[in-house]
């Protein structure tokens, strides 16, 4: 049976990333870092579907916590195939108000996050010649955007790593992809203001706002074989938000 790691599964597009996945019969493990509740009721819902699930504790900013995190998804299942650099966090404000802290928590979790993880599952997909990084980077990675200059620069920096390691282990079988969402209804998009999504909304072509299942549809295609001739690329599902 195939496997699939999500960093950041217990909730929004990460939950729904991992149980689109185990519909299509991977195994799944997961990571979170503070809620234990929705974690263990995600990995509920995953085996409901027939597939094993394994939710683990573990901090993507934290080299040793990755580190353990895959060795766990190894021992219970087998070599990683897929790995979902999902977790992500915003620290929004103006840079002229921002706190160092604000500054590498963000860099930490988005970015260094996604290095940690890639390198702990590459030595399995070198093995089997095989392998699907997917990138959950964002539209203000590529557009900026005020107020979010930390997480745009995280989001921006995936995305040139996504294009480097994709260059670097081509030659091994592995794809490596990155997702750019625009602005999908989550947890992490409840918070902002009503006039700032109104905003958003007139700027969305579809003239509605993504769903966590939106950008799962095409995490799926590119953990699937039939993106097995894309790598390096960054898919857009922004409902055309201009
Ligand atoms: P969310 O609802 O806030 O969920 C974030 C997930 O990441 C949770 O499972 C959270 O679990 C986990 N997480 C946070 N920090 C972590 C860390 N240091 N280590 C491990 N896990 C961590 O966010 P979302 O909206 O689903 O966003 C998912 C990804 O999509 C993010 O990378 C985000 O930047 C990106 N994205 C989202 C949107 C959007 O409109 N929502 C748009 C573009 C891109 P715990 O809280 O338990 O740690």
């Amino acid at each position: 049976m195939s496997v699939a790691l999500i960093t950041g599964g217990s909730r929004g597009i990460g939950r729904v990333v991992a149980l689109n996945l185990a519909k299509e019969g991977y195994n799944i493990t997961f990571c979170y870092t503070s809620n234990e509740t929705a974690a263990q009721e995600t990995a509920a819902e995953i085996e409901k579907t027939g597939v094993k699930a394994l939710a683990v504790k573990a901090d993507v900013s934290n080299e040793s916590d990755v580190n353990a995190l895959v060795q766990a998804a190894r021992d219970a299942f087998g070599p990683i195939e897929v790995l979902v650099n999902n977790a992500g966090i915003t620290r929004d404000g103006l840079l002229l108000r921002m706190s160092e802290k604000d500054i590498s928590d963000v860099l930490d979790t988005n970015l260094k996050g996604a290095f940690f993880c890639t390198k702990a599952v590459l030595k399995d997909m070198m093995k089997s010649r095989y392998g699907k990084i997917i990138n959950i980077t964002s539209i203000v990675g590529v557009t900026g955007n005020a107020g979010q200059s930390n997480y745009a620069a995280s989001k921006a920096g995936l995305i040139g790593f996504t294009k480097s390691v994709a260059k670097e282990y081509g030659s091994k079988g592995i794809c490596v992809n990155a997702v750019a969402p625009g602005f999908i209804e989550t947890e992490m998009t409840e918070k902002l203001p009503e006039e700032v999504k109104n905003t958003y909304l007139e700027r969305i072509s579809l003239k509605r706002f993504g769903t966590p299942e939106d950008v799962a549809n095409v995490v799926s295609f590119l953990a699937g074989h039939k993106s097995d001739y894309v790598t390096g690329q960054v898919i857009e599902v922004t409902g055309g938000m201009q």
